[in-house]
Formats: structure tokens, sequence, C-alpha cells
């Protein structure tokens, strides 16, 4: 395995929005900064789950798709020379004799003096249907997320789940595909507007039905579902099925790295530090009392973060940065 040799002041791990407003400000602090991702993307949930919905809460943006805010966010943290690793999950995190943090990845060992801990909900791990069929056809017409709408123009698309991201999705899709959506209840659990929306829309909403079945050649050509009081079967011609049934974190990871852990999270102080020196934590990942899980609350948290940060790697450092206002 490569250990990569350059020392960095700061390596954050996780590129979602935390991450990359971590970097930037880690940036604006000139320090040597790091960011290893283990998707082959940056942007998190944003750019993995929901690119194309309207975020309505990050202040000063009345209205900003999660794709648009993204971007700004890369143009924001690059405008500092910030060493990128995609497709590079942290293992382990170690430390050397000489005080050095050492991450291991699959494919190396990056040295750091801090660590930034920003990995979300850890890894996305879908919840699946174990029904004939979705394993086989994942990738090939069965689906978990939305990537870009224009994927499913034209086609037929069988949604499955009852909260908010089934039915978003079966209202962004309404007028671009000929859509199904399925619920096992009688009840979808998303957002009473949402809903409304969906009654007068083109989508065909069955309930309570579920998914028996997918089949096709090549690609998903079928769907089974069923009532699932009465039993009672339905073939639906479809060319996508989109199993929208919400995600199980997966911290499997991050428990291995011997950091205090509070209410499924890492536990830090108002310091955003763990219980390990030298690694601090923002966003979704972290837990404390308090705690909201929002884009803005893990940008202060970010800040905060990375201005501790410098002051442990320089104990003569400022913790204020001063107002990025005087940069020149
Ligand atoms: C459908 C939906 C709609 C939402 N709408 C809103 C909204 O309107 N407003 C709002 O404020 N919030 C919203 N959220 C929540 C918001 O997306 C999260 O609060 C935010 O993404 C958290 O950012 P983060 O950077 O902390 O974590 P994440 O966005 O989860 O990013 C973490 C990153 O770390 C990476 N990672 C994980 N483990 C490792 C590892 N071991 N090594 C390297 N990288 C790793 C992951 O791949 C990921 O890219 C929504 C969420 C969803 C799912």
């Amino acid at each position: 395995m490569a250990t990569d040799n350059e020392l960095f002041d700061i390596t954050i791990v996780g590129g979602g929005p935390t991450g990359l407003f971590a970097a930037f400000y880690a940036g604006m602090r000139g320090m040597k900064t790091k960011i290893i991702e283990s998707l082959p993307q940056l942007g998190g949930q944003l750019a993995a789950l929901y690119p194309e919905k309207y975020i309505y809460d990050v202040a000063g943006f009345p209205k900003v798709t999660a794709k648009e805010l993204v971007d700004g966010l890369i143009e924001q943290a690059f405008q500092f020379p910030i060493t990128t690793c995609l497709g590079e999950s942290v293992q382990t995190i170690e430390r050397d004799d000489d005080g050095t943090l050492l991450l291991r990845t699959q494919s190396a060992v990056h040295r750091s003096q801090a660590v930034v801990i920003t990995v979300g909900m850890g890894a996305f791990r879908p919840k699946t249907l174990d029904a004939p069929g979705v394993a086989e056809f994942e990738g090939r017409g069965v689906y978990y997320f939305v990537p870009q709408l224009n994927v499913f123009e034209g086609k037929r698309v069988l949604i499955v789940g009852g909260g908010d991201s089934a039915v978003d999705w079966a209202l962004a899709l309404a007028h671009r595909a000929r859509v199904t959506l399925i619920h096992r209840r009688d009840r979808f659990r998303a957002h009473e507007h949402s809903i409304e929306q969906l009654k007068t829309s083109p989508v065909d909403i069955k309930t309570p039905y579920e998914l028996k079945e997918v089949r096709g050649g090549e690609t998903v050509e079928e769907a089974v579902v069923f009532h699932n009081k009465t039993m009672e079967e339905e073939r639906l011609p479809v060319d996508a099925v989109i199993l929208s049934l919400g995600f199980n974190p997966d911290l499997s990871l991050v428990e291995k790295w011997d950091l205090q852990l509070e209410d499924g999270g890492i536990a830090v102080n108002s310091r955003m530090e763990t219980s390990r020196p030298g690694i601090y934590a923002a966003g979704d990942i972290v837990s404390y009392p308090g705690k909201v899980k929002l884009i803005v609350c893990g940008f202060g948290e970010a800040a905060t973060a990375v201005n501790n940060a410098a002051t442990y790697i320089n104990p003569k450092a400022k913790l204020f940065p001063g107002h990025s206002t005087n940069r020149k």
C-alpha cells in the first residue's frame, strides 16, 4: 500500500457540503489541505441523492438546487490549492510515533497534522427489497437514486415508497415520464402539500400495493405488484423501477476509529473536538446536546472545527481567523 509521504496540515474526511466548506475555511487560513471522499464525486448527499431538488433553507439563498449549491461550494473551496482524493474511503485513523495522524484508505496511507471528519451518515446504503429481480436488475433499470431527471424522459417508471423522496420524485417526473407510484400503506408519509400536488398530478397512485417481482431481459421490462389486502396481482410494463425506501446509515467504519460515540454520532465538545486530540468532526456525523442535522448547521460547525484545528497545529495561531472581508 502506497504511503503518501507529503504531510498535510489538515485532512477533511468526506466531501459533502460540510467537508467542502471546511476545506474552504482551511484554505483561507493558509493551511495545506486535503479532502478524501469515498464517492467518485464531491457534494455528499446533495450530489448523490437529490441534485435537482430545491433547497430553501440555506442562508442567503431563497431557493437553490442542491447541484447549484455544490457547484458554489466547490468554486469557493478550490480558489485554494486543495488536494482531492476521490474514490477512497478512510478505513482507520492511527497515530505515528511523531504524532502525525495516519489515515489509511483502500489504496494509500495519508499523513496529516489534524483531521476534520465530515462523513455525514457514513456510507450510503439504500434500503432495498428482497423481491426476485431487484438485485439482478440493479443498474439495468432498478435505481435507488434519481441522478438526472432526463434519464427517465418518456419512460414508464414505477416508484416504490411513501415518504418525501418517493412523492417528490413522482412529482418531478410526472410530466416527463409515465409514472406509477405504489405504497404499501393507504396513507403517504410525505409533506401534506406534496400529497395535495400528487392528487392532481398525472401520477397513477396505487395503495396499498407492494412490489412482488421485477422481470426483464437486458433491462427491466415488467414489474409485478400486488394489493396487500386482496393479494390480487397486476403486471405493469415498465422501463425503470425506483426504490425510494430511505437509507440505512452505515457507520461501521466510523466505529473503528476509536472515537467516543453518542446517539449514533461522534461526540464533540463546543470546539468540535472529538475524544482524540487533533481529530475534529462536523456536520451530520456529530452528536452534542441540541444538534440539528441541517446544511447550515454543518457550515457553522465546519468553521469552528477548522479554526480550532488551526490552534491545535500551531498553539500560537489565533482562533479567530479575522474577517474574510479583510482578504486582499
Ligand atoms: C432528500 C433529502 C433532502 C434534504 N433536504 C435538505 C434541506 O432542504 N435543507 C437542509 O439543510 N438539509 C437537507 N437535507 C440534509 C442534508 O443533505 C444533510 O444535512 C447534509 O448533506 C449533511 O452534510 P455533510 O457534509 O455533513 O454529510 P454528507 O452530505 O452526508 O456528506 C458526507 C460525505 O462523506 C463521504 N464519506 C462517508 N464515509 C467516508 C469515509 N470513510 N471516507 C471518505 N469519505 C466518506 C460520503 O461519501 C459523503 O460524500 C436533505 C437530505 C436528503 C436526503
